[in-house]
């Protein structure tokens, strides 16, 4: 996304040689051993660009990731090799990410074939049981992707990611182009798998309907900063910071799950050129003269939450209202 922006701002003769991008700008996530956490915003907040960095498919330009301790940076040969494929990407489209000339049995079996993971011999018998696990009918595999309907499809990419024994699997909008029904059994199929294999997620999704039944703690982007964090139970029940406000308050209405949202009102302004302070200021109803100054930082904000922002003691959710109240 930033690519195409910057080659868009290049047509209209924009210098970027002197600006730097920021679409993750000084966040700082960890995700525990077995956790769930959701990352969720609006398109282009930089949600995906952190999910590829913590997956180590992306490099950071500055700041580190670390596996268990250790910057991913600094590894090197078979501690590399393994941290690499510990970590596991599933994206939202399968049919861009599976090679169409492919077959199952080789999409899913390679990786592990080629790392010896499992025995040249025995790849058929072990995707076929990856297969089944993940609801796909095992005689399918000399099969093709787009012989497959769209969920099977994903299926496809969640055996492919599982048959390298991943421990942590990136999920970037991994049920958005589906259908509801479907989207249902695949989160099922993920909550399972989880329990199976001791798995934790990092579950990217604009919808915060979607992770809000299946992740411990969620942690929402705007403009690549964190804005707020903490369970679903707390964002839900009363959301601190006036962005996450705005995604709950606006959640009953969006009807067409494969878009992404613009529930607030004025449009989200370019990470070519943030607003200053707090970018959510040129939104937000509560904004006064200092968040056009001031950058807030992420601080405990009551209950276990986290939130950037200046009034964040006078936002819980009765605060808002008062505040709205006396607008
Ligand atoms: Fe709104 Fe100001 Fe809080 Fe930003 S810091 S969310 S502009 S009140
Ligand atoms: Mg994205």
């Amino acid at each position: 996304k930033l690519d195409y922006a910057e080659k868009i701002a290049r047509m209209f003769g924009a210098n970027l040689s002197e600006r730097t991008v920021h679409a993750v700008d000084q966040v700082d996530l960890t995700v525990n051993r077995g956790e769930v956490v959701g990352l969720v915003g609006e398109s282009g907040c930089g949600k995906s660009t952190l999910g590829r960095m913590m997956a180590g498919i992306m490099p950071t330009s500055d700041g580190e990731v670390r596996w268990k301790g250790k910057s991913l940076s600094a590894l090197t040969g078979a501690d590399k090799r393994q941290a690499r494929l510990a970590a596991q990407m599933i994206f939202q489209d399968p049919m861009s990410t599976l090679n169409p000339r492919k077959r199952v049995i080789d999409l899913i079996g390679e990786a592990p074939r080629v790392h010896g993971l499992v025995p040249d011999g025995n790849v058929r018998d072990y995707v076929a049981k990856l297969a089944e696990r993940v609801g796909l009918d095992p005689s399918y595999l000399d099969r093709y992707p787009h012989q497959f309907s769209g969920g099977q499809r994903q299926r496809i990419g969640i055996a492919r990611a599982l048959a390298v024994k991943p421990e942590l699997i990136v999920c970037d909008e991994s049920v958005a182009a589906l259908d509801v029904s479907i989207q249902a059994q695949i989160l099922n199929l993920f909550m399972d798998l989880k329990k199976e294999f001791g798995l934790t997620y990092l579950f990217i999704s604009h919808d915060l309907s979607v992770v809000k039944h299946i992740c411990d703690r969620v942690v929402v982007m705007y403009l690549g900063r964190v804005v707020e964090t903490g369970t679903p139970d707390e964002l839900f029940s009363s959301p601190k910071h006036p962005y996450t406000q705005a995604l709950i308050r606006e959640l009953p209405s969006i009807t067409d799950r494969r878009r992404d949202f613009t529930p607030i009102r004025g449009e989200i302004p370019s990470p070519l050129n943030p607003p200053s302070g707090c970018h959510f200021h040129p939104r937000c109803p509560f904004a006064i003269e200092r968040c056009q100054r001031e950058r807030p930082l992420l601080e405990p904000a009551g209950n276990g939450q986290m939130s950037a922002c200046h009034l964040k003691d006078l936002l819980g959710s009765a605060g808002a209202s008062k505040l709205a109240q006396s607008a």
